[in-house]
C-alpha cells in the first residue's frame, strides 16, 4: 500500500520536473515552472521519507528548518547580478552531499559490494567529488575572491591527465578489490583535485559554461546515486539535471565559439590566450543633448544590453526611453546575445521585469542581418558581446565568439561609465571606430536624462 503511494508520488514529482523545466524555458511561463519545480522536490522529499520510514525525523526537520532558514533571506536579498556565483555554490553543496552519499553507501555496503553497484559507486563518486571542488572554485571566481584568470602552467595537461588517471585507476581497482582500504581515498583525492584544477584552468570567457557542465556532472552524480539506492526519482531527476545542463553547455559553447572538448575537460589543449592587438585612435565623447539629437533623427534603433544594465539596474529606463521612441515613429528593437551579462537568459530576464514586449528582444543572428540599416544601436552596459576584435583580430581571446555587430550600424552609441574593459579583460576597438560615440556616465542615470530631454522638447 505504502510502497504504491510513494510510487505514484515519485511519478507525480518527475512530471513536476519534466513541466518545471518546459516551462521555465519560456519567460511568460518560467514563473509557474519554478513552482512546479519546487512542487516536485517538496512531494519527493515527502515521498522518500515514506519510502524509507525515517527513523530520526526530528533531525530531517531541524535540518529542514535551518535550511529552509538560511536559503530564504539569501534567495530574498540576492542581487541579480550574483545568481551565477550562488548557482555555483548550490552545486558545490548538492554534490557533496551526493557524494558523501555515494561514500557512505560503500562503507555501509561492504565487504559484499557487487561490481555492477561499485561501478556505479565509484562514477558517482569522481562526478560528486570534482563537482563540489569545480563548483567551489567557480564561486570563488564569479566572487572575484580569486583571480578569474586561467591558471596556465607548462606541463599542466600532463598533470590533469595524470590524475584522471590515478582517479580512474583507483576506481577500476575498487571494483576489482573493493575492500581495499586505500583505493577510496585515493580515488577521493583525486576527484577533488581534479575539480580544483579543471575549473582553475579556465579563464573568465569559458566561465558561463562552466557552470553548465558542472550542472550536468551534479545530475549525472545523482542519477548514479539513484541507481545505488534504487530511487526512481533520483535517477529521474538527476537525468534530467545532467541532460539539460549538457545541453545548455552546448548552446554556450556555440553562442561563444568555444570548443566544447576544451571546456569539458577544464582547458586540455587549450593554448594560453593572447591579449589581442593594442587598439589605438580617437573616441569620440558625446553629451546627452548631441545624443538625443541623433536619437531624435533616427528612424530605427536597437537597444543592445549587457552586464552593466544589470549593474545600474537601467532597464526600466532603457524601456521608458524605447517607447518615447516608438511613439515618435522609430522602429525599436533590443538584440539580445546569448551570453550578455552574467548569467544565461539575464538580459531577457531584466527586460521583461521592465516589461519589455517579447517580440522586440530578438536575437543575435536575427538583428546582425538588420544592422547595415539600422540607423542606430545603443549599446547599454555591454562591452564584450559587442567586441569586433571577436571577428577582426585573430590574437584577440574573444575572436570567433559570434557578437552583435553594432558597429555595423550607422551611428553607435555607447553607454558605460569609463574606459575600462569588459568581463574578458581586453580592449574593445568598437570604441575608436568613426562611427562610434561614446556617453560616459551611469546607464541608467543616462538614459533617464535622454527620456527627460525628450520630454522638454
Ligand atoms: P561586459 O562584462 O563585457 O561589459 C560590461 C560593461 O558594462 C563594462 O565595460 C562596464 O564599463 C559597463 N558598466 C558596468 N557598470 C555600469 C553602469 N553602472 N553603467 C554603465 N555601464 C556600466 O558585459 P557583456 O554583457 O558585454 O558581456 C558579458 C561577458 O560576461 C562576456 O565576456 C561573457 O562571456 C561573460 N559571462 C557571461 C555569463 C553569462 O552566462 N551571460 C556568465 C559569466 C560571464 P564601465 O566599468 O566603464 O562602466
Amino acid at each position: 500500500m505504502m510502497g504504491s503511494l510513494v510510487s505514484y508520488l515519485y511519478v507525480l514529482s518527475a512530471v513536476l520536473f519534466v513541466f518545471s523545466l518546459k516551462w521555465m524555458s519560456e519567460v511568460k511561463t518560467s514563473r509557474r515552472g519554478n513552482w512546479a519545480g519546487g512542487a516536485g522536490m517538496l512531494i519527493a522529499v515527502v515521498a522518500t521519507m515514506i519510502a524509507y520510514k525515517t527513523q530520526h525525523l526530528d533531525l530531517v526537520i531541524i535540518a529542514m528548518v535551518v535550511g529552509t532558514a538560511i536559503g530564504i533571506p539569501i534567495a530574498l536579498k540576492l542581487p541579480m547580478t550574483a545568481v551565477p556565483q550562488r548557482t555555483a555554490m548550490s552545486h558545490a553543496f548538492g554534490s557533496l552531499a551526493v557524494a558523501l552519499v555515494g561514500t557512505a553507501e560503500y562503507y555501509q555496503r561492504l565487504p559484499e559490494i557487487d561490481t555492477f553497484t561499485m561501478t556505479v559507486l565509484a562514477a558517482e563518486m569522481i562526478l560528486g567529488y570534482l563537482t563540489f571542488t569545480g563548483s567551489t572554485i567557480a564561486f570563488l571566481k564569479l566572487q572575484e575572491m580569486i583571480s578569474g584568470k586561467p591558471l596556465i602552467y607548462k606541463g599542466r595537461n600532463i598533470v590533469s591527465g595524470l590524475i584522471v588517471a590515478i582517479a580512474l585507476g583507483s576506481a577500476i581497482g575498487l571494483i576489482i578489490a573493493p575492500t581495499h582500504p586505500y583505493f577510496l581515498p585515493i580515488l577521493v583525492v583525486a576527484a577533488l583535485l581534479f575539480g580544483f584544477l579543471l575549473v582553475m584552468g579556465i579563464g573568465g570567457a569559458d566561465m558561463p559554461t562552466v557552470i553548465a557542465i558542472l550542472n550536468s556532472y551534479a545530475g549525472l552524480s545523482a542519477a548514479a546515486l539513484g541507481f545505488v539506492l534504487d530511487n526512481q526519482v533520483l535517477i529521474v531527476a538527476g537525468t534530467l539535471d545532467g541532460a539539460s545542463g549538457f545541453i545548455l553547455a552546448i548552446l554556450m559553447c556555440k553562442a561563444m565559439n568555444r570548443s566544447f572538448a576544451s571546456v569539458l575537460f577544464g582547458g586540455f589543449g587549450a593554448t594560453a590566450a593572447g591579449q589581442g592587438a593594442a587598439v589605438s585612435g580617437e573616441i569620440r565623447p558625446l553629451s546627452v543633448e548631441d545624443a538625443y539629437i541623433i536619437l531624435e533623427g533616427a528612424s530605427s534603433v536597437v537597444f543592445v544590453p549587457g552586464y552593466g544594465l544589470a549593474v545600474s539596474q537601467a532597464q526600466q529606463a532603457a524601456r521608458e526611453l524605447g517607447e518615447v521612441l516608438e511613439k515618435r515613429g522609430a522602429e525599436v528593437s533590443y538584440g539580445i546575445h546569448p551570453v550578455a551579462g552574467r548569467m544565461p537568459g539575464h538580459m531577457n530576464v531584466l527586460l521583461a521585469e521592465a516589461n519589455v514586449p517579447y517580440d522586440q528582444l530578438i536575437e543575435a543572428e536575427q538583428i546582425n542581418a538588420k544592422m547595415a540599416t539600422t540607423d542606430v544601436c545603443v549599446v547599454i552596459g555591454a562591452n564584450d558581446v559587442v567586441n569586433p576584435a571577436a571577428q577582426e583580430d585573430a590574437s584577440s581571446p574573444l575572436y570567433g565568439m559570434p557578437i552583435i555587430e553594432v558597429h555595423k550600424s550607422r551611428t553607435v552609441i555607447v553607454l558605460k561609465r569609463s574606459m575600462r574593459p569588459g568581463f574578458a579583460g581586453v580592449e574593445n576597438p568598437l570604441f575608436f571606430k568613426n562611427n562610434t560615440r561614446m556617453l560616459f556616465g551611469d546607464a541608467k542615470a543616462t538614459l533617464q536624462a535622454l527620456v527627460a530631454e525628450f520630454a522638454e522638447k
